[in-house]
């Protein structure tokens, strides 16, 4: 699944054996990468849309495990536009019962659940998928003077928690209440934790890779279309042609 339709061209680009469906609004793309049979379809945006999104691939399609690629906004200050956030583990950030059956904030009402692990061995397999990219592949892949124009000069891979919420996060206020409320959080997006919830009820194993196109702050990236078709979509194919 990719949250961005330039990462999803870019992938389905990859595939041999093409054949596409309709399922309700959705396009779904069927065929073969690196010889292995994939599913390829956008996520939508929000955790609604990632839900029933991961539910239909399960439900319809059968698959074995599920990727997750798109952009993030990053919660830590180390963080920089164009570094790389492997999700480990993913929490609603806009989860909240008010204590209503002492149920605490973040935790999932039922399951008794706050953070939702990925698959760990796709984590190891994605931090390599990850690295080859980047001391590899990259230099041939993204043009130079865009990466230097986003000052992006080695991206960095980060392994941990992402958060994600039915919201754009892109204020000071909104950042700094969500690093204090959560001081392990990396990345803030809109989708992974949706997608946890469900590949947690149906044992399904999964990871969510994100690169970083904003600091969730004041100033937003200028031209955000832009870093996503000539920078993002590209970090996300090359490393998910290594990781599958
Ligand atoms: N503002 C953009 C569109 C946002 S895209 C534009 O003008 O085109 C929304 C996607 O970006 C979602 O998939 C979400 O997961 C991700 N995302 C990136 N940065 C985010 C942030 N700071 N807060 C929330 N979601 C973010």
């Amino acid at each position: 699944m990719a949250a961005m339709h330039e990462e999803l061209n870019r992938i389905v680009a990859m595939l041999s054996d093409v054949s596409e469906e309709k399922v309700g609004h959705k396009l779904v793309t069927l065929g073969k990468l690196n010889n292995k049979k994939v599913v390829v379809v956008f996520s939508g945006w929000g955790k609604v849309a990632a839900a029933t999104t991961s539910t239909m691939l399960i439900e319809r399609y059968a698959i074995s495990q599920l990727l997750f690629t798109g952009v993030a906004g990053a919660i830590q200050n180390h963080l920089n536009i164009g570094d790389i956030v492997i999700g480990t583990s993913f929490v609603q950030h806009d989860m909240d019962c008010a204590g209503v059956l002492g149920i605490k904030r973040f935790e999932i009402p039922l399951l008794s659940l706050t953070e939702i692990p990925s698959s760990k061995a796709l984590q190891i397999k994605s931090e390599q998928a990850a690295n080859d990219y980047l001391s590899s592949d990259l230099v041939n892949d993204v043009d130079k003077e865009e990466l230097e124009n986003l000052n992006i000069t080695s991206p960095v891979i980060y392994s941990g928690l992402i958060a994600s919420g039915d919201q754009f996060i892109s204020s000071e206020e909104k950042l700094q209440e969500l690093q204090q409320a959560l001081p392990k959080l990396l990345a803030v997006e809109m989708e992974g934790a949706a997608v946890a919830q469900v590949a947690y009820e149906y044992d399904l194993p999964f990871i969510v890779i994100r690169i970083i196109s904003d600091k969730a702050n004041d100033d937003s990236l200028i031209d955000f279309p832009r870093f996503i078709d000539k920078v993002a979509s590209h970090f996300t194919a090359g490393i998910i042609k290594n990781l599958v």
